[in-house]
């Protein structure tokens, strides 16, 4: 694992062309795309555009002449090749949360013969936050959080939905969706995804492997800035059967009717609700236009690689002093890398001041995450030799890096 091998791989790269997309900060080794992904290098002329020459000339006709009214739709189908979905089953709409809610709620209406929400223990709070909302508004529904080993034994006929996170947000732990696919259809229940930490990072194929539904997050991976909207996904058999609990008049089969009584539209636009911000929906359009001619294998492929890089840098440099992940093989991670250390929050802070962004997440865990498109291998060995310095040299061992602020 060394600077050379680095510079051979990122030689050899398919991907190395996507780089060039972003504007990445002068000096600064960026691997917190699993976090915020960085700002796409059209991002700011395509805004201004937006915002100018739409907004500022065209006004209130630009719903029409630029087509704003079919944005969320039609940005929505660009994910199509990144999550192996027909366009005609997205939808950028509202946040993950609110899609989790949406979701989970019109199908557990959808199955009043079943009465639990299936989860797994360490997911994501919000995930949680959600499932427990819609549980406490439906008569009869619980949830039944359970560790990841017990899913399969409580699998049963009482379950409506298998809400998961694909891709741990701690540990990078990821599921196997094709089989969970299969055991919740076998028992007859749903399955819901959660693709925060997965979509623009690995190949997921919702299709191929016949997910109902899934979320995810379009500030990730997907580059479409702070607070981006999130995506949905409803298989297309579903979406006849199923109705948003949150029923705005964009969801309308006809919003300009200004009908007292709701209908729902056909098809997936059904899941708006309110009016779309158009303007951040031009910034995650931006962010999904740097997916253009990259293969989504190739993507993974490249996740891969500079996860092990990194793994097996770190094991070499500084094995001893950190709990590192056990390798198990690519298919069950994803493609960020957590290294335990406990005062991993100091040796975090210790990094981002010698320009190395990573993250932090409690109680002990330092979050490496690697954004195929414009992460390189020499990144991967930048970041893991100046841990190793940091580490040698208790670097971490100072009061401003042990100072924790609300926001890491
Ligand atoms: C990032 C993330 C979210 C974010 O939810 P928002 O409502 O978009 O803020 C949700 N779930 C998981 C698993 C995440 O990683």
């Amino acid at each position: 694992m060394t600077l050379e091998r680095a510079r051979q791989l990122d030689a050899t790269d398919p991907l190395r062309f996507a780089r060039e997309r972003f504007a990445l900060p002068e000096g600064m080794i960026y691997l917190d795309g699993n976090s915020l992904g960085a700002l796409p290098k059209a991002t700011p002329h395509h805004l201004a555009d937006v915002v100018e020459r739409q907004w500022g000339q065209d006004l209130i006709n630009s719903w029409n002449r630029h087509g704003w009214i079919e944005w969320p739709m039609r940005i929505a189908a660009k994910l199509a090749p990144i999550v192996g979905a027909r366009p005609s089953e997205l939808l950028i709409a509202d946040s993950t949360t609110v899609n989790l809610f949406k979701l989970l709620a019109a199908a557990m209406k959808a199955r009043p013969d079943r009465r639990v929400i299936l989860t797994e223990e360490g997911n994501f709070p919000t995930d949680a936050y959600a499932a427990e909302a819609v549980a406490s508004l439906m008569p009869g529904i619980r949830v039944d959080t359970r560790p990841k080993n017990e899913l399969l034994e409580v699998l049963d006929g009482e379950v409506g939905v298998l809400f998961l996170t694909h891709v741990n947000y701690r540990t990078g732990a990821r599921h196997d969706m094709v089989e969970l696919n299969r055991a919740a259809h076998d028992a007859g229940a749903l399955t819901l995804w959660d693709l925060s930490h997965t979509a623009g990072a690995l190949a997921v194929d919702l299709n191929a492997s016949e997910a109902d539904l899934a979320v995810g997050c379009g500030y990730k991976y997907l580059n479409g800035g702070p607070g981006a909207p999130a995506f949905l996904f409803v298989a297309d058999h579903f979406q006849p059967v199923l109705e948003s609990p949150i029923p705005g008049w964009m969801g309308d089969r006809n919003p300009f009717a200004f009908a007292h009584l709701h209908t729902p539209a056909d098809g997936i636009r059904r899941f708006l609700t309110g009016t779309p911000s158009i303007l951040a929906l031009a910034a995650l359009e931006a962010g999904l236009d740097t997916f253009d001619g990259v293969r989504i294998a190739d993507v993974e492929r490249k996740a891969e690689s500079l996860a092990d890089f990194f793994l097996e840098s770190v094991q070499a440099l500084c094995g001893s002093q950190l709990m590192l992940p056990a390798l198990c093989p690519f298919s069950d991670r994803g493609s960020h890398v957590s290294v335990g250390h406990p005062e991993g929050y100091a040796v975090m802070q210790a990094l981002i001041a010698e320009g190395i962004i990573g993250d932090f997440r409690p109680p002990d865990l330092m979050r490496f995450g690697f954004a195929p498109l414009y992460n390189s291998h020499l990144d991967a060995w930048s970041a893991a030799t100046v841990l190793s310095q940091i580490l040698a040299t208790r670097a971490w061992d100072k009061a401003h890096f042990r100072q924790r602020q609300t926001v890491t």
